[in-house]
């Protein structure tokens, strides 16, 4: 068996039942989980240790919404002033391009990204699947996430409805149903383990109502429910959606996902920005899931996802940095910081707080994704965590409330370790494992290699 202890931390923040934050705690790890958390736990000589009287930590955070591809088309000049539509009818060629091993360099970019930041389990939902490619892109990003050692939940996503049949992509990134559908199935068979402590669980998601098929949304819900995976979708995002499902479909989004069998606690939708009253009810009482992306709302200008109103009405709500060529960065720790001050902002004062935004980040995104045994330190839950050095110079002064500290101050936005499953996969703001230079020069070429087809 192996054994890590994290000794005498200076400040813990649970997230646990009782949301303990604990001072001089000790915890220990056992195969991969967490099985003490007590004052005082003496070491055995065989015993790796990690001294931890000056590090405040945290349970790993969860991201619950991201396109890893994307990280090979950040920042192109001509989208810079462009909201959601047009945003991606200028970026469907180019993605059009996508190869299976930029794939892979983009999943090993975002992940290496996200590691960094204090993340510990990821979902991405992959939709790009271009004409005449090798489609097995899904594969290239679980294989990428095991070498890296993240928890993954690769979101199978899908677009079928394509320009010539009243949809937005154009066809060279449209798929068959049949081929969706059967590639769906092939990899849950092969790839979701649904174990508590999994490493690997597939969900299944369309794209968003404006680039599949109603009968491609109906299938998926039943094939995903056949299996016990999860649904996952964007909804809600622009109100240029809300006029696209008026005009093609007679009806808002949520009423349109609510008659495909897409509500219920298995199903969680990424922005969720332009939702009316009821319609938060809805939510609330199906227990669909809102993975919060405020980075991308602001940087799209989409707007506002009632995010204090959902959370007092018990809308379960998770965090996410949306894809990387809407972020740009696939930073959890900023993307937090980005949640507590526009909800501040928008909302008022009290609207928001650094707790509060944990929360989400950890116990809510534990929830979407359907794993209890992630999001808090307790016994018995994965030892999936981050630490951060109390002593760094950008943290000076904010010793009374580490929390707050975490979202408001700091260096660089950088976790000093962290860990998976008991793993120490960045130590020293570093990956231990990989080489972060020759993971940005895999990214470089093959980015430019996409850019320079056109
Ligand atoms: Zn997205």
């Amino acid at each position: 068996m192996s054994r890590l202890l994290i000794k005498d931390v200076r400040y813990l923040v649970t997230m646990d039942e009782d949301r303990r934050e604990l001072k001089d705690h000790s915890i220990l790890i056992e195969d991969g989980i967490i099985t003490r958390v007590e004052t005082d736990i003496e070491p055995e000589s065989d015993w790796e240790v990690i001294d931890a009287a000056h590090m405040w930590v945290f349970p790993g955070l969860i991201n619950t919404h991201h396109h890893f591809y994307q990280a090979l088309t950040r920042c192109l000049g001509e989208v810079q002033e462009a909201e959601l539509f047009p945003w991606l009818k200028t970026l469907y060629p180019i993605w059009a391009r996508l190869t299976p091993a930029g794939v892979r360099a983009g999943t090993r970019v975002a992940l290496a990204e996200l590691i960094k930041s204090g993340c510990t389990t990821a979902s991405d939902h992959h939709y790009v699947f271009p004409r005449g490619q090798d489609p097995h892109l899904i594969d290239q990003q679980i294989e990428a996430a095991g070498e890296l050692g993240v928890r993954f939940h690769p979101c199978r996503g899908s677009m079928s409805r394509g320009e010539d049949e009243g949809g937005l992509p154009p066809r060279e990134v449209v798929q068959k149903e049949e081929e969706i559908l059967e590639d769906s199935r092939r990899l849950i068979e092969k790839y979701h383990d649904p174990r508590p402590y999994s490493m690997c669980q597939i969900v299944l998601a369309p794209c968003s109502p404006f680039s599949v098929t109603p009968e491609l949304l109906k299938e998926t819900a039943v094939l995903a429910r056949q299996y016990g995976v999860r649904c996952h979708t964007h909804l809600a995002e622009t109100a240029d959606e809300d006029d696209y499902c008026q005009k093609e479909l007679g009806m808002r989004p949520l009423e349109f996902m609510e008659k495909m069998g897409w509500t219920g606690p298995d199903v969680w939708y990424a922005h969720g920005i332009h939702f009316q009253d009821e319609e938060l009810e809805v939510l609330a009482r199906t227990g669909t899931g809102v993975a919060h992306c405020p980075v991308s709302n602001q940087k799209l200008s989409s707007g506002v996802a009632r995010i204090p109103e959902m959370l007092e009405l018990g809308v379960p709500v998770g965090l996410a940095v949306d894809g990387s060529a809407s972020n740009d960065a696939s930073n959890m720790l900023l993307e937090m910081k980005s949640a507590l001050l526009l909800h501040k902002l928008y909302y008022g004062i009290d609207a928001m707080d650094a707790r509060k935004v944990l929360e989400m980040a950890t116990r809510g995104g534990a929830r979407l994704l359907g794993r209890p045994e992630l999001g808090s330190i307790a016994p018995g839950q994965a030892a999936d965590l981050f630490l951060v050095d109390a002593r760094r110079v950008g943290f000076a002064g904010a010793q009374s409330d580490p929390v707050t500290a975490l979202l408001t101050c700091g260096d660089a936005l950088q976790a000093d370790l962290t860990i998976i499953g008991g793993r120490v996969v960045v130590r020293e703001g570093k990956l231990t494992e990989f080489d972060e230079e020759e993971i940005n020069r895999e990214a470089v070429a093959q980015s430019r290699a996409m850019l320079e087809k056109g």
